[in-house]
């Protein structure tokens, strides 16, 4: 299966104008999450692409990481209790899945979680290729919640965001006057609010979600904080998204993507 998308900005590089923005803009109170800060630098706000595509291509059986096994090599400065976050986010798939993140000796293939001043990315998927399995979690910003890590992980396991699920108009209406001035254009709109074709998506029959570890919050790209961008169309109470990381359908997908022979 593939997913292919035009899109009309590449998405290649990580950008300090991110990590400015995180720093200024977002408190550990927000109501956004501090992956929704990197709109128009990286696609649909947290996810980079390799350099030689300007659209989105992700072969879904291809970009499973092989035996379900993610190892990793953690570089730069996290504090003794980042590392614990970090380590607490691993430890939901372990507990909850069949993947494992597994420490960095000599594997071919293996992520880096750096936390350079570039806000919170991610790759989707395996790509067979290093230059493409970087996981960057800006700190402290991207490490006051589990949630965060556990977000940024589940794209590099292969996973898009809830609200580009191709049913995503029967949960959630999309209020466009609620964003940013700079972000009412129909180029950001197709940029990050995209809806993925049906016939290219895997949802393995598991319902949306508004609470799923991969979901925005109402939030994200708002002008203000009492305007929500997303607004649900059907009963729901609370944020969108989810702090504490994952959540039943999250779990349902993974062991649907990795765990069933
Ligand atoms: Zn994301």
């Amino acid at each position: 299966m593939l997913v292919q998308l035009t899109v009309s900005k590449r998405y290649h590089k990580p950008n300090k104008a991110v990590g400015k923005k995180l720093s200024q803009e977002y408190s550990k109170f927000d109501r956004r999450y501090p992956f929704e800060f990197g709109f128009n630098y990286y696609y649909q706000g947290d996810i980079l692409l390799p350099a030689q595509e300007s659209r989105v291509v992700i072969r879904q059986e291809a970009a499973r990481w092989p035996e379900a096994t993610v190892p990793y090599k953690i570089v730069g400065n996290f504090s003794l209790f980042e590392k614990m976050t970090l380590k607490s986010a691993m430890d939901q798939y372990h507990s909850k899945t069949c993947v494992r993140f597994v420490e960095y000796t000599n594997q071919p293939y293996f992520i880096t979680i750096s936390n350079g001043d570039t806000g919170c990315y991610s790759y989707v998927g395996f790509h067979a290729n290093n230059l493409y399995h970087q996981v960057n979690l800006q700190t402290p910003y991207c490490m006051y919640r589990v949630g965060t890590p556990v977000h940024e992980l589940l794209h590099a396991l292969g996973a898009f965001h809830e609200f580009s699920r191709p049913d995503r108009d029967d949960w959630i209406s999309i209020n466009r006057s609620a964003l940013l001035p700079e972000y009412q254009t129909d180029q950001f709109f197709e940029n990050n609010f995209v809806v993925l074709p049906s016939d290219q998506v895997l949802t393995y029959n598991i319902a949306y979600d508004y609470g799923s570890v991969m979901h925005y919050s109402r939030y994200a790209g708002a002008a203000s904080p009492n305007s929500p961008v997303m607004i649900n169309k059907k009963p729901w109470f609370g944020d969108f998204g989810s702090e504490t990381g994952l959540k039943q359908s999250d779990i349902t997908m993974v062991n649907a993507m990795y765990c069933k022979k």
